[in-house]
């Protein structure tokens, strides 16, 4: 059952006022500029989506507009590469929170090779080598995986942003390198980042987002296509690890005063999991200190207060 109180009406009035409660304040924050191309995104933009198991999608502002969702790309990556490796992946990858900023380096070496968790830029261009050594085109299979679990076929990359996520991934090129030698990523360094830029790359609405995540607070069955898209084991471990390690350096604040699984991207996007309710999609492109979007957080915060949706 939907915890959103009685009757549509009500419904979209609850989101409204949270929506219009994180405009009315200051925006801090700033649009991040290290992928160029999401510099010129425009900064005032705000949107929220709540999909419920029924079927139902509550929506405020910007819901319906696409925006790049970046590191959220993540947990589509995660899910595949899982049904494809099974549990021979957490030989390969983590499970464990980073303690270190996403595309952190030296953690790496220390660790020879085996990146913390599959949420940190290491982990997710580790789990873009099994897509691409399992897939004989890595980049379609996630798109239309994706495009499946959204029910939308409309979903694409933007061109503008995996070019300049290309010309500016020195670093993301490292992390490959140092795990590719330490034996760790099995492809040519060159396929496994270009599916991982790919990945990136993708645009999708709050609505969509929303829709597309419904199995991971289903026990791993999509409810609107009856899809069994994972085990309920493996969604219970992606929550698991998205609850430890999807909000950057701020999973533990996170855990503390929102208590929902959840990821994050440097788009501004926010997903949060309900489980047995639905999934909460929000974006707003400013940034605080940690890379998490300042009103998505203050929106989720909110919304979850109110209804009461913490796991603990
Ligand atoms: N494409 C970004 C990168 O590789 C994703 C970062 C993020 O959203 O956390 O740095």
């Amino acid at each position: 059952m939907s915890v959103l109180p009685d009757g549509e009406a009500c419904r979209e009035q609850t989101l409204g006022e949270i929506h219009a409660a994180a405009l009315g304040q200051p925006c801090d924050g700033q649009v991040a500029d290290y992928i160029p191309a999401l510099a010129s995104v425009d900064a005032s933009r705000c949107g929220i989506a709540f999909a419920t198991l029924e079927g139902e999608v509550h929506v405020a502002g910007d819901a319906d507009m696409p925006f790049s969702i970046q590191s959220i790309s993540k947990v589509f990556g995660l899910v595949l590469a899982m049904q494809r490796m099974g549990d021979d992946l957490w030989q390969r990858v983590g499970m464990e929170p980073s303690g270190q900023p996403f595309n952190s380096i030296v953690q790496l070496e220390w660790e020879h090779g085996i990146p913390r968790n599959p949420f940190i830029n290491a982990g997710a261009i580790l789990v873009a080598d099994t897509l691409v050594s399992h897939f004989s085109s890595s980049r379609q299979a996630f798109l239309s995986f994706v495009r499946r679990l959204a029910g939308c076929e409309r979903c694409d990359i933007n061109e503008e942003v995996l070019a300049s996520e290309t010309r500016h991934g020195s670093r993301n090129a490292a992390l490959a390198y140092l795990m590719k030698s330490f034996g760790n990523i099995e492809a040519e360094v060159e396929d496994v980042l270009a599916h991982y830029f790919f990945q990136c790359s993708l645009e999708m609405s709050c609505r969509e987002l929303a829709t597309s995540l419904l199995f991971l607070a289903n026990r791993g069955v999509h409810p609107l296509s009856a899809e069994r898209v994972t085990t309920p084991r493996d969604a219970h471990r992606i929550n698991a690890i998205l609850s430890t390690s999807g909000m950057y350096d701020q999973s533990g604040q996170f855990a503390f005063s929102v208590g929902l699984p959840a990821k994050s991207g440097v788009g501004g996007g926010i997903v949060a999991i309900v489980p047995g309710q639905g999934i909460i999609s929000a974006w707003s492109p400013a940034l605080n200190q940690h890379g998490n979007s300042t009103r998505a957080l203050k929106m989720i915060t909110e919304l979850a207060g109110r209804l009461g949706l913490s796991i603990y």
